[in-house]
């Protein structure tokens, strides 16, 4: 059983179960993750494709 300790944690888990699949190269990159980036009241994930060096991001806001 995880203890998540903040939003960010929760948010991040959440991400970290979502299939990481590239939308332009069809990748499945089954051991990356996303980098978490923040700014104010925003959350940004990204990811990049290690294969075709595409870049998927989401955008949350904390509320
Ligand atoms: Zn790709």
């Amino acid at each position: 059983m995880s203890t998540y300790h903040s939003p960010f944690d929760r948010l991040r888990a959440k991400f970290d179960e979502t299939e990481l699949t590239c939308r332009q190269c069809g990748y499945h990159d089954e051991s990356g993750g996303w980098r978490v980036s923040s700014s104010g009241d925003r959350v940004q994930y990204q990811f990049v494709c290690p294969s075709c060096s595409a870049v998927e991001t989401r955008e949350m806001r904390l509320s």
